[in-house]
């Protein structure tokens, strides 16, 4: 393409001229500012996208038709994966990404799981015999509280749970996300959560949200017959990880725990003591 032969002009142009230049590029020129201020209202609706809040519940919808699409078809886990606000746990800087199937930084080293992967341990919990007899979790152990988005889920579907954290800057940031839902059936403890929590146990649900090398004894102990453990664990190695699911069997007065491994997973390291 030929460009049309430019006017001959003066260079640089008199201050007359640009007086009298049209207004369009008068304030072109004379606001440079107009790119910073874009700049920052762009950078403003991604830290705190704006709409999220009023659409979430549409937006949850969408997250909860792919994971039914995926094969996820508890519909009481489905009903909570469509009430709890999962962006409200995470950093306003990762909102916009909180209903895609992703794991996301909660600080400290730690993660939020993949909703997928967090529903495929809810839904393998809520088939425990218990669970499954009583269309919910009853009541429920959860070690890894986070940032209290699965606390959120759990305590939708059990009658009471009891979740365990042993970073006290998460505890006290599940305390404040929680409190925003005003969860009643809620008990947040900071503590090492390999020892459970003996003062509310039996339990008839427990789940892992950290997976060690072994089940800690204490989880055997504290499951109620009936009950059902769902937590990952390493293959022996250390180097992979699968979700172990432990069933509490009382037979003619004898405990049987029976173990059955699932898919493949990676989850944060289940670790000792407190911080
Ligand atoms: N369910 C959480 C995911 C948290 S990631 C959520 O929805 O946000 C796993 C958590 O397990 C981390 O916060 C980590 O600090 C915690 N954790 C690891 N070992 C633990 C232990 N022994 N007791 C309690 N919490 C533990």
């Amino acid at each position: 393409m030929t460009e049309p032969k430019a006017k001959p002009r003066s260079f640089p142009l008199g201050l007359d001229k640009i007086s009298k230049a049209p207004t369009s590029t008068a304030r072109q020129v004379l606001m440079p500012q107009r790119h910073l201020q874009q700049a920052a209202a762009d950078a403003a609706r991604q830290a705190a996208p704006s709409g999220l809040g009023l659409d979430s519940a549409q937006v949850r919808q969408r997250m909860v038709q792919r994971l039914r699409r995926e094969g996820l078809n508890d519909e009481r886990v489905l009903q909570a994966f469509a009430e709890v606000p999962r962006h409200e746990f995470v950093d306003t800087a990762l909102a916009i990404q909180a209903y895609e199937d992703t794991s996301l930084p909660i600080g400290h080293g730690q993660t939020i799981s993949k909703p997928s992967v967090v529903g495929r341990m809810l839904a393998l919990l809520m088939m425990g015999a218990k669970a499954a007899e009583q269309g919910q979790l009853g009541r429920c152990l959860e070690i890894g509280t986070g940032c209290g988005y699965q606390a959120a889920l759990l305590g939708d579907l059990s009658r009471q749970l009891v979740s365990i954290e042993r970073l006290k800057p998460l505890h006290d940031k599940a305390i404040e996300n929680l409190g925003k839902l005003r969860r009643q059936n809620i008990r947040l403890i900071y503590g090492d959560g390999r020892l459970g929590h003996v003062p509310n146990a039996p339990y008839d649900s427990i789940v892992a949200a950290a997976g060690g090398e072994d089940i800690p004894a204490a989880w055997l102990a504290q499951l109620a017959p009936g009950g059902r453990l769902v937590a990952p664990m390493a293959k022996p190695g250390g180097r992979t990880q699968v979700l172990v699911v432990v069933d509490h069997v009382l037979e003619a007065g004898v405990s049987r725990y029976m173990r059955t491994e699932h898919e493949g997973v990676l989850f944060v390291p289940l670790k000792s003591g407190v911080m």
